[in-house]
């Protein structure tokens, strides 16, 4: 059996579980193939890339800082990825043109679908971040028909452009700062900020959450995020963490390079024993 060559680049990289996912979901599957760690500078990003498909690389991740960059560099995206204008996975195609799609909406999509199994469509959703992670997943929550979409950033205007760019599809939303959240429950809390990862989280009216809330960090770690534990001391219902859209998302990637989709729940469980401090 030919061993495919795969691998994820970013900057930084050491902390990836990419490998480690992507190894497992190779057991599982009985498929050989190598997946490593690519870093890369911002002036050596498209020469990485260049470089890895040229060797015969069979499928390549992007990580922050370059989602936005291999946009660009991708001879053609899906549709979501050009709605997020942002690729995390690329694929060659028997041309050789490289086709860019991002995973991540369809990875928090089915973690809370299929794992954490709570709604998106009809529901009332908060996201708190702007950054590449949020225009990822906005376009696949925006699909599903939720009742509304309130997206809030500590710098306002990136929330504001970030929707101009990806579009309301039909969705009541709202752009606005921190200070624009107002005192009532949401169904759905999306903490997409780096806040986490330093121990912190904005400050939200605590009116926001209920019993029936659900509270998503995009961030994973072997504690509690502050703002876990900020959701869990107001009571909301449920509280999770992203290492489930982390998975997910590498599934995705994997049936799109592989045609087959890998079983993600004890890929999962797996991950969920040995965590790092925090990472995302
Ligand atoms: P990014 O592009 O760097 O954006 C960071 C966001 O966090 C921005 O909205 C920024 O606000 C906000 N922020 C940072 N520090 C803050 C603070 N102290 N208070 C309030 N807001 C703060 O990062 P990203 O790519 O969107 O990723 C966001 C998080 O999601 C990261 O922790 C990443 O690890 C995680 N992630 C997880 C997955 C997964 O599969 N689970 C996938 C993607 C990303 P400003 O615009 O004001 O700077």
């Amino acid at each position: 059996m030919m061993t495919e060559y795969y691998a994820v680049v970013g900057n930084p990289i050491e902390h990836s579980r990419s490998p480690e996912i992507h190894h497992a979901f190779a057991a599982q599957t009985g498929a050989a193939l190598r997946y490593e760690r690519l870093l890369a500078e911002p002036d050596s990003f498209e020469l990485v890339v260049r470089a890895f498909f040229a060797g015969g690389g069979h499928g390549l991740n992007v990580t922050v800082p370059f989602k936005e960059a291999a946009c660009e560099l991708a001879d053609e995206c899906t549709d979501r990825a050009r709605r997020a204008g942002a690729v995390n996975t690329l694929k060659p195609q028997p041309d050789g043109r490289l086709l860019g799609e991002n995973t991540d909406g369809i990875g928090l999509l089915t973690d809370l679908l299929d794992n954490v199994q709570v709604p998106v469509a009809g529901q009332r959703i908060l996201i708190v971040g702007a950054g590449g992670a949020v225009r990822g997943v906005l376009p696949t929550l925006l699909a599903e028909k939720p009742e509304s979409v309130h997206l809030v950033n500590r710098t306002r205007q990136r929330a504001e452009d970030l929707l101009a760019f990806v579009g309301t599809d039909g969705v009541r939303c709202l752009a606005g700062g921190l200070d624009d959240v107002p005192a009532t429950p949401f169904d759905l809390i999306v903490n997409a900020t780096s806040a986490g990862l330093h121990g912190d989280f904005p400050d939200l009216p605590a009116e926001t959450v209920n019993p029936s809330s659900t509270c998503y960090d995009l961030v994973y770690a072997r504690e509690p995020t502050a703002f876990m534990t900020w959701a869990k001391a107001h009571g909301a219902g449920r509280v999770v963490d992203g290492l489930g859209m982390l998975v997910e998302q590498a599934a995705a990637a994997y049936a799109l390079w592989r045609g087959l989709h890998p079983n993600t729940a004890p890929v999962i469980q797996t991950l969920r024993a040995p965590l790092p401090d925090a990472g995302g």
